[in-house]
């Protein structure tokens, strides 16, 4: 038994935070301009609390500016608009960042619809995602932009290839399946109104993982060779880290590549957040 290629997300997300930091020191000499992430974060949600300082520290890192606008979970929608149409205006400001999920009383499709898109680096505003399928140009949503990534940074083929998708959310599965689709993959999306899950799963030569069930995808589930992205992050109260959706240990038996969680998936995220928000200055800049 051969053992896969651990796609290592931690050591790749750094390269790639590395090269915007260089990128970032050379626009700021050039232009004087500091490219600035701006996130909106409404309520008391912890994992979006760690997200938004995890964020942050990156940004330091890379030397971009960051600025966080928090409002409680009793906020008003009318205050968040008007936080957000005060970003779209400020030219210092080159993306923003919505914090998901905002409170249950707020319209999260009729505030993210308010932002520029221009300045939409975390790609999942209606418009970004409608001009993802339009094949128009526009910020992709991070996690699948991040999957993308780390299969093209191995350098594994994704033309061709049958991807399949399990998950269908607006910000993970329906994006990656569109960007899978956009590389020349032959994609098939799963849900849970999938029947015979293992008999599509099984079919597949990449296959990804967005459900968010521990160890949901099983090695009876996979095709020997097939490439394994894991998205799921799960908490499991009696382990002492979290885990993905696929069971790493069976997977890692018949996948000839394989995302561990964590250290997969999930550092991909900040540095694509990174690298859009750089690019949305240079855009600004040019
Ligand atoms: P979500 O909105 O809850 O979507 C889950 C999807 O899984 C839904 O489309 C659902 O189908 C499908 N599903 C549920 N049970 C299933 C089953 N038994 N068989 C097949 N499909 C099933 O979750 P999400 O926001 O996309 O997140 C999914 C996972 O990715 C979570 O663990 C989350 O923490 C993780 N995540 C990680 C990152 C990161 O690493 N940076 C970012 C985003 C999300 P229906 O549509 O039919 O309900």
């Amino acid at each position: 038994m051969i053992p896969p290629i651990l796609l290592d997300g931690t050591a790749t997300a750094k390269t790639i935070r590395a090269e915007v930091g260089a990128a970032v020191k050379a626009l700021t000499a050039e232009t004087g301009v500091v490219p600035t992430l701006a996130a909106i974060l409404a309520g008391d949600d912890p994992a979006s609390q760690t997200y938004v300082a995890m964020k942050e520290r990156a940004c330091a890192r890379a030397g971009i500016g960051s600025r966080t606008f928090p409002f409680s979970s009793t906020a008003s929608q009318a205050e968040v608009a008007e936080c957000l149409a005060m970003l779209n205006a400020d030219p210092s400001v080159h993306g923003i960042l919505v914090q998901h999920p905002l409170p249950k009383h707020m319209d999260e499709p009729a505030i993210l619809s308010m932002m520029d898109p221009a300045k939409d680096v975390d790609g999942i505003a209606p418009i970004s995602l409608g001009r993802l399928v339009a094949g128009l140009p526009s910020y992709h949503a991070c996690t699948p932009a991040g999957m993308i990534e780390l299969m093209k940074r191995y350098g594994l083929p994704i033309a061709g290839k049958h991807a399949v998708v399990v998950g269908r959310s607006v910000i993970l599965g329906k994006p990656l399946a569109l960007l899978l689709l956009q590389e020349n993959a032959t994609v098939t999306i799963c849900h849970s109104r999938t029947p015979n899950l293992a008999e599509i799963t099984r079919q597949a030569d990449i296959l990804c993982a967005c459900v968010g069930k521990a160890n949901m995808i099983t090695r009876d589930m996979l095709k020997p060779g097939v490439v394994v992205l894991d998205a799921g992050y799960n908490r499991v109260p009696d382990r002492n880290h979290d885990v993905g959706d696929v069971d790493f240990e069976g997977a890692s038996e018949v996948a000839s590549a394989i995302t561990p969680v964590p250290g997969g998936v999930g550092p991909m995220t900040i540095a694509m957040l990174m690298k859009n928000t750089l690019l949305a200055a240079q855009t600004g800049a040019a």
